[in-house]
């Protein structure tokens, strides 16, 4: 069964950009499904899905229109995991527009994991200045939490989960970053198992304050629950509460092998999509808590 299901960001949404929201995610969870179910893997869906987010500056925090670093900079993160356990990452890439491709050269073409700043951009065939990468909404955001004393958030990050029919899976996630990180921060996107996750059980994506996906290894924590016994509506609250354990919140996105699939956050939104046999949603859900689309 071919299933995909993807997330344009937790958090407190910019008031008056839901139809590009809207527009952008209904747009890329097509692409990806269209290659999904035209015999193309799991892997393939997931990065044609984040790949177009990545190049939609208007409505998310990937790749062109990442969020800014307190130094005006962007550095981008990136990870693709599949479940036959191969990954790849980048964390501070400053000069790619599609952070996600970069990814998944680390993982196809290098014996490394995860790759870090001039190594990483060193994959990149079409090197653009760091300057290419802003916008004037990322410009706007950097000065409005300059001029506030909000604490540091991202929202738009953007992340996708597939089941291909043959029961593989895929997860890929790509951000920013929060609006105001120190340069040099490596968020929870590109560490295999905090902010991404596969194995032969889940593809999971998250996206929320990316500290407490680290300390809590958010993403795995989902896998885990599920091989304790937890059903996938109590591995998501069990993981969303080990967010604010772990002095955070967010999002999470989850397809599971056997074809369940669903998603949770205690943000105030979160923007997802998603399209499986009979089944075709997007939008921005401002109804926290957990809600499993196909059990
Ligand atoms: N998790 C991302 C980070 O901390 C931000 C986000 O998802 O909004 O880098």
């Amino acid at each position: 069964m071919a299933i995909l299901l993807i997330h344009g960001g937790a958090g407190t949404f910019t008031a008056g950009r839901d139809e590009a929201y809207e527009a952008g995610l209904g747009a890329a969870c097509e692409a990806g499904y269209a290659l999904l179910t035209s015999g193309s893997t799991a892997v393939s869906a997931v990065i044609e899905a984040v790949r177009r987010m990545e190049s939609n500056p208007e409505a998310f925090n990937a790749g062109v229109g990442g969020a800014m670093t307190r130094t005006g900079d962007v550095e981008l993160d990136a990870c693709v995991m599949l479940s036959d356990g191969s990954a790849g990452a980048v964390g501070g890439v400053r000069t790619s527009r599609n952070p996600v491709l970069l990814a998944d050269l680390v993982r196809t073409t290098t014996p490394h994991v995860v790759l870090f700043g001039a190594g990483a951009e060193a994959l990149e065939k079409d090197p653009v200045a760091n300057d290419e990468l802003k916008t004037p909404h990322s410009r706007a955001e950097l000065e409005r939490w300059q001029a506030s004393t909000r604490a540091l958030t991202g929202t738009g990050t953007v992340g996708a989960v597939a089941l291909a029919d043959d029961g593989t899976l895929a997860a890929a996630t790509s951000t920013g970053g929060i609006v105001g990180q120190y340069l040099g921060r490596i968020g929870d996107t590109p560490i295999p198992g905090a902010g991404t996750w596969a194995d032969a059980r889940t593809a999971v994506s998250g996206t929320g304050k990316g500290e407490a996906f680290i300390r809590s290894v958010a993403c795995k924590r989902v896998s885990d629950e599920l091989a304790h016994g937890a059903t996938l509506e109590a591995a998501l609250h069990t993981t969303l509460t080990g967010l604010v354990t772990a002095d955070g919140s967010g999002g999470l996105i989850v397809v599971t092998s056997d074809g369940s699939f669903g998603y949770g956050f205690n943000t105030p939104a979160m923007a997802y999509a998603f399209r499986a046999p009979g089944l075709s949603e997007h939008g921005l859900s401002r109804s926290a808590g957990v809600r499993i689309v196909r059990t």
